[in-house]
């Protein structure tokens, strides 16, 4: 077998893809929860300082000197409107840009976070929320200033990002139309934001980095796993290749071999079921081989004796009543071929179900007394009282024929191993839903250790017994095997030299 088709391929296959998916979903998730535990830190840092700062009285002077910035290496940004004008006041001048958007979403009420990426300068997280000071704004002269953005107007424009250039730490004061010189000077604020950014670097390369791990870490477990997949899945399915080694090595004419796996599991419980069935087909084709065997051997015996008794006669002139007695021997050795052949070929429909069995509804206390009154000739013969002992009205569904067959057999039995003056009694009762048939006789009997095989094919308590009766020890095993066909059972007891009962059952109806 090809190992890509293969159970062992298929199942780590399965177990890869599955796998796979566990592990980047977990991946991903550890991400997601991570980077999210992280910001969330991240952004209430930014949220407190905010409002931390919020309540300076003086909050623009402590804007533009950047004692905040220096402290906590924050970029901190106020952002108002004057006069229509977007100023700012930020540390030094080094305002940190947002979008205009952004700016304009703030100015009209919304609090946002942002990701904020400034070429050369990194990655930010950034809060920005409405803030009006309570008080008119006294700017401060020594510290910052009103500055204009530089390249605002470009800024503006472009709706993006623009860094301010570096080195340009001097104030540059923007001066408003109605705006004195110097910066002691109030002004009025109609709208502003605060802008707080805090670097996400750290933040960043710690996701960047567990996601390099995930990329090793994932095709590596996934390619250990798949390895140790198709070992584990190899050595667990290994005890079927020595199933199907043992089977193929199993023949008709060898039904010797057993499969034994060594293991308690279901593929244990599968070689014993195996076990099980060969060791019915073994006992089959023995059965078979002996019913040959047997059958041929019975075949034999009565061929030899018409041959022997033909060429005895043969051999010198006789008187006409030696010739007479020779053919009666073969005319009574063929009536026994004659019976013990019919009796092969009823088994052998029997086996092959061709056997015609024609159910219909028989009352069986009428069916029995006629079958006793048939047989009745032959008791009177040996002198046997028969003894009929009915109940009314049993039904049952039957084939007659073979039925009679069953009947007539165990009677004949009794008949036969009954000593002149014994006697033959048959009872019909119903128990429960079977009708129940006893027939016992007070004859020979039926030894204890024979009794188990009485219904075996060929069976003979005593051959030479049997055979001057001409027995063929096929009787029963045919009745049973009728009995079976109508689900019935048939049971015997006995004890030796007291006589024997058999006990039929079968369904009423
Ligand atoms: P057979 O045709 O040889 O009688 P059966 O199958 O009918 O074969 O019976 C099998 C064996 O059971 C017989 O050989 C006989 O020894 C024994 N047997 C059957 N019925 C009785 C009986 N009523 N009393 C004693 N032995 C019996």
């Amino acid at each position: 077998m090809k190992f890509f088709q293969s159970i062992s391929f298929r199942v780590t296959l399965w177990y890869l893809a599955i796998l796979s998916i566990m592990l980047v979903s977990l991946g991903w998730g550890i991400h997601v929860t991570l980077s999210n535990r992280l910001y969330q830190k991240l952004d209430l840092s930014l949220s407190d300082r905010a409002e931390h700062l919020k309540g300076f009285r003086d909050v623009l002077s402590i804007i533009a000197s950047g004692t905040f910035e220096d402290q906590a290496g924050e970029s901190i940004t106020f952002y108002f409107l004057e006069n229509d004008r977007l100023h700012n006041i930020a540390p030094k001048g080094n305002f940190f840009p947002v979008s205009k958007e952004i700016i304009e979403r703030v100015l009209s009420g919304e609090t946002l976070f942002e990701d904020v990426h400034i070429p050369q300068k990194g990655s930010f997280r950034v809060f920005i929320s409405p803030f009006i000071p309570a008080n008119p704004v006294i700017m401060p002269d020594q510290a910052g200033g009103i500055r204009q953005q530089p390249g605002y107007e470009q800024w503006l424009r472009d709706g993006g990002f623009v860094p301010a250039p570096p080195g340009d730490d001097k104030p540059n004061i923007t001066q408003s139309p109605n705006q004195e010189k110097g910066f002691n000077r109030r002004v009025e604020i109609e709208s502003a934001a605060l802008v707080i950014a805090l670097p996400s670097e750290d933040i960043e390369s710690v996701l960047g980095h567990l996601c390099n791990i995930l990329i090793i870490a994932i095709p590596l477990t996934l390619l250990l796993a798949g390895g140790g997949g198709i070992f584990l899945a190899h050595r667990a399915l290994n005890p079927v290749k020595k199933i199907s080694d043992t089977a193929r090595r199993i023949e008709e004419s060898d039904l010797s071999r057993r499969i034994d796996v060594g293991t308690k599991d279901e593929l244990g419980f599968l070689s014993e079921t195996l076990n099980q069935m060969i060791d019915r087909l073994d006992k089959a084709f023995n059965r078979q081989k002996e019913f040959t065997s047997d059958a041929s051997h019975e075949l034999r015996g009565p061929l030899s004796v018409i041959q022997a008794e033909a060429s005895l006669s043969l051999r010198k002139s006789r008187e006409p009543w030696e010739y007479r007695k020779t053919l009666e021997v073969i005319i009574s050795e063929t009536e026994r071929m004659g019976l013990l052949t019919s009796q092969l070929l009823e088994l052998a429909r029997m086996d092959a179900k061709k056997s015609q069995f024609v159910f219909e509804s028989i009352d069986l206390n009428e069916f029995l007394h006629e079958i006793c009154e048939d047989m009745a000739i032959l008791c009177k013969n040996k002198k046997l009282e028969l003894r009929t002992d009915l109940v009314k009205q049993v039904q049952i569904a039957g084939d007659r024929k073979s039925l009679r067959r069953v009947f007539f057999n165990i009677l004949d039995n009794a008949i036969k191993y009954t000593a002149n003056g014994g006697s033959v009694r048959v009872v019909l009762d119903e128990k429960n839903r079977m009708a129940e048939v006893s027939i016992t006789d007070t004859g020979i009997g039926i030894p204890d250790d024979s009794l188990p095989h009485i219904f075996e094919r060929f069976y003979r308590v005593d051959k030479a017994r049997s055979r001057s009766d001409g027995g063929s020890g096929l009787g029963l095993s045919i009745s049973k095997d009728i009995i079976d066909v109508h689900k019935g059972r048939i049971d015997v007891i006995s004890q030796m030299g007291k006589g024997c009962r058999f006990i039929i059952a079968i369904p009423k109806i």
